[in-house]
């Protein structure tokens, strides 16, 4: 690992201004990810601001009946939340079934939407990959690419966006909000993170140097009764090859309001967005969750070895759904 320095800031004001000085710095938060990039020599910063003494760890309802949500909270303070766990539960299940406990216990709300990618060929420096070194190649898309994107990627790119808590998040509508040196910004998580295209290496919205300060749930009703079901390839401490993050509302049989995500089949978590307008006003049966399925994968591409995501999360979807619908009944 090389050199670098290491700042704690106990203020926002403080935090910019460090970073606006200094082009090569890095904000840290738990540091689960960046510092582990930083010993493969894939992220290079000359310095470190640490930004868990920020008073940004705090989690409060809005006026309106939803959730403000601070960036330095952890992925266990949030996980373990009343309010988390009363009015958003699959949030609480997609952050529990990510990592491990003590990895919770450091990585920070912030610091989880922005974590990298986890495709082999990018953390590898030795090899090309246009995310990391633009221009490069794309050696995932004929090599290893089993846990790669069926939905949304490009000839530039086809890795996957590893966070479980962004699935939960973007289903219920979540806004990111930020400062920067002229002043504060929001973007809902929908339009955070950027379409893959001919850029890969240009992940977000976010302007240079911004600090994310925190994420705003709105209030939703219906993600009272919602899942997160996460599917891998060891039953802990392994990134999802399919995920689900989904909340219903049926009475007398009809689907009343839904919400649907997927994680690990795009570069960002995917709003299921084709699927939801099959359900809205359907019968709650297996034929329409099945249709909903069936609705979103349409735009499905699939590479040689990654088809088996598509029959995966066909069936993901269905069967979360169809739980939700047997306990909305109850
Ligand atoms: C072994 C292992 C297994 C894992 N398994 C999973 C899993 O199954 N599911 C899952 O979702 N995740 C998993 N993770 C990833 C883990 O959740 C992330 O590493 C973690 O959430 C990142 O949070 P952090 O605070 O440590 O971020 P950091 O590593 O500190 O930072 C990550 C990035 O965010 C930036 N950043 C941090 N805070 C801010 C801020 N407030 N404003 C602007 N930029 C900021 C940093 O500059 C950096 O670019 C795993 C990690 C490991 C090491
Ligand atoms: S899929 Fe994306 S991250 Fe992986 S090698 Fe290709 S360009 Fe790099």
């Amino acid at each position: 690992m090389r050199e670098f320095g290491y700042q704690r800031v106990s203020d926002v004001a403080g935090a910019l201004a460090v970073l606006g000085a200094d082009p090569d710095a890095r904000f840290l938060g738990g540091g689960t990810n960046l510092v582990d990039l930083m010993k493969t020599g894939v992220e290079r910063p000359a310095r470190l601001v640490d930004v868990r003494e920020l008073p940004l760890d705090g989690i409060e309802s809005t006026k309106d009946g939803g959730l403000r949500i601070g960036a330095t909270v952890t992925n266990s303070e949030l996980a373990a939340h009343p309010e988390v766990r009363r009015r958003y539960p699959a949030l609480t299940q997609a952050v529990l079934a990510g990592a491990s406990g003590q990895l919770r216990n450091m990585a920070t709300v912030g610091g989880n939407l922005l974590q990298r990618t986890r495709c082999g060929y990018f953390a590898d420096v030795t090899k090309p990959c246009n995310k990391r070194a633009p221009g490069s190649g794309c050696p995932a898309i004929a090599g290893e690419h089993r846990n790669h994107a069926i939905l949304g990627a490009s000839d530039h790119c086809v890795a996957v966006h590893p966070s479980d808590m962004g699935v939960a998040l973007t289903a219920f509508d979540a806004v990111v909000s930020y400062e920067t040196t002229t002043g504060p910004g929001e973007l809902p998580l929908a339009d955070f993170y950027l379409p893959v295209g001919d850029t890969p290496h240009l992940e977000t919205a976010l302007p240079s140097g911004a600090l994310i300060t925190g994420v705003t749930l709105p209030p939703a009703p219906v993600a009272a009764l919602s899942r997160y079901r996460k599917v891998r390839e060891r039953a802990s401490y392994a990134f999802a090859i399919g995920s689900v993050a989904a909340a219903l509302d049926v009475r007398d049989g009809v689907v009343r309001d839904v919400r649907l995500a997927l994680g690990a089949v795009a570069s960002r978590p995917w709003r299921a967005r084709a699927a939801e307008r099959v359900l809205a006003g359907a019968p709650a049966d297996g034929e329409t969750f099945a249709a909903a399925a069936d609705a979103e994968l349409a735009a499905a591409e699939p590479l040689p070895h990654n088809g088996y995501k598509v029959t995966l999360m066909r069936n993901l979807v269905v069967a979360v759904l169809t739980e939700l619908a047997e306990e909305a009944t109850r």
